[in-house]
């Protein structure tokens, strides 16, 4: 079965063929680097990745730009209220730019433990100030720009579509004005340009035709995803929230500076939510970290499987109940797989079962429920992992490189049981057996197999499910 997406744009998933034959432009808004991360950001990383394996599974050659917000973006969507980056730091007394590398180092290294595969290029909005500015001369020399006391703005009303993405209804919108316009000509006009204050001073601030100031957040996205991938490529992807305002204004900047709406494509993740029946507070519910799930020995990955289980245009609704089944799940799984020898054949019937379902915009929820099916199918074991394996692709759970953790061993524990593993292959059975007393003494039992030593905490149970 083809691959078929559902676009935005077009309101239906349609099917999926690229500009350039074999080859995939996609463009995802990144993050805004003032603090770390929260899972409802996460969850839609995860659904790019996932999106990306499904297209080099179809056998596409995917050119995947992501940035890096570090400048520009503003407490409000109606260009009020302070730098995000700037306010953080005033929050912290850090530099602006301090912030910026150490939120993204931080975001990177999320990025990492999730097995998103890394992107073709990371690009960061204050290295591409001369692409923004020329971009906002081209939008000036078409007409498209208006200056104000405090920045150079885009006229929206030039544009009859403007907010189709959103199916915005301007007139609607404008005969409400319940929004504040300040010296705005409508509300739904937005910053290209903003000019440095002159009461507070700026730390991340530019020289312009315009003045002093900064780039507004929308315009880095449509200067840098053209220089990258050009004006019109295959897939532009974000979080549900940037249909109306961001990505709307991206494509109206794009259309008016060069002709076309960006992307064939827009693929929209949506909203990770909260469970009502947690017991989390509202502030730790609002901002769940994926250090806060490894503080509660859950494993990055577990979240990741966690995100597989809902269609990415569904909310998905956060509750550690079903983190903690997720983390069930992947355990198990892994445990199966461990069991299964290498050398076996795909099966083509599972193969074809499982590609439908990713290929039907991206099911994953049915695609696990075929793995979870061919795992208890009477497929010899070998086989069993090969089709897993291709599975694996698109999953990005890294079944193979999974291995018994160790880590709930003590340090001066796996010492010894390293030395008694040296004794044994030595045949110093003297050493190996007075060794196997020490540990003894700290609690711990130690067997001999055909596999080698296996450890068991004495008073608790053993659990190398982590
Ligand atoms: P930001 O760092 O705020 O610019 O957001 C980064 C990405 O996370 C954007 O694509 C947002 O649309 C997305 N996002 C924000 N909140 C959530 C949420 N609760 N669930 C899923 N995605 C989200
Ligand atoms: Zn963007």
């Amino acid at each position: 079965m083809p691959l078929a997406l559902y676009d935005t744009w077009s309101r239906t998933v349609r099917p999926f063929t690229p500009i350039h034959a074999n080859r995939v432009g996609m463009y995802c808004c990144g993050p805004t680097v003032y603090d770390h991360a929260h899972i409802g950001n996460l969850r839609t990383y995860v659904f790019e990745d996932i999106l990306r394996r499904v297209l080099m599974h179809n056998g596409y050659e995917v050119r995947h730009v992501v940035n890096i917000t570090d400048v520009g973006h503003l407490t409000s969507d109606a260009d009020e209220g302070e730098d995000k980056m700037e306010k953080g730091s005033r929050r912290t007394g850090e530099s602006a730019w301090s912030i910026a590398r150490r939120y993204t180092e931080a975001f990177v290294a999320d990025w990492r433990a999730l097995h998103l595969l890394e992107p073709a290029l990371w690009c960061r909005a204050t290295d591409h100030l001369a692409e923004q500015i020329a971009f906002i001369g081209d939008l000036e020399r078409n007409g498209y720009a208006y200056r104000t006391s405090d920045g150079l703005y885009f006229d929206t009303s030039k544009q009859d579509d403007y907010g189709f993405l959103a199916r915005l209804n301007r007139a609607g919108l404008q005969a409400g004005k319940r929004v504040a316009v300040g010296e705005k000509r409508s509300s739904t006009d937005f910053a290209l340009w903003k000019f440095s204050p002159t009461d507070v001073a700026r730390q991340m601030e530019w020289d312009s035709p315009w003045g002093r100031g900064f780039p507004g957040w929308h315009i880095e996205c449509s200067a840098m995803s053209a220089k990258y991938l050009g004006t019109w490529f295959d897939i532009h992807c974000g979080g549900e929230d940037h249909v109306a305002v961001h990505h709307s204004n991206e494509i109206a900047q794009t259309q008016a500076a060069h002709g076309t709406r960006l992307a064939n494509f827009w693929m929209h993740g949506h909203f990770l939510t909260f469970d009502a029946d947690t017991k989390m507070s509202k502030s730790s519910g609002d901002f769940i970290r994926l250090q806060t799930l490894q503080s509660r020995s859950i494993d990055p990955v577990a979240y990741r499987y966690l995100c597989l289980t809902a269609h990415y245009r569904s909310k998905l609704r956060f509750s550690w109940t079903s983190l903690e089944a997720a983390q069930t799940a992947l355990n198990r799984l892994r445990h199966l797989y461990a069991g299964w020898p290498e050398g076996g054949r795909i099966d083509h019937a599972f193969a074809a079962r499982f590609d439908a379902e990713v290929n039907d915009d991206l099911n994953l929820p049915r695609a696990l429920a075929v793995l979870w099916e061919l795992s208890r199918s009477d497929l010899s074991p070998a086989n069993l992992r090969a089709t897993v394996d291709r599975f694996d692709d698109v999953l990005g759970l890294r079944l193979s490189e999974w291995r018994p953790a160790t880590s709930n061993i003590p340090e001066n524990i796996q010492i010894l049981l390293s030395e008694r593993e040296q004794a044994r292959s030595e045949k110093n059975w003297a050493m190996a057996d007075h060794i196997r007393e020490t540990l003894s003494k700290y609690g711990w039992r130690v067997e001999d197999n055909k596999e080698g030593q296996h450890l068991i905490k004495v008073h608790e149970p053993s659990d190398d499910s982590r």
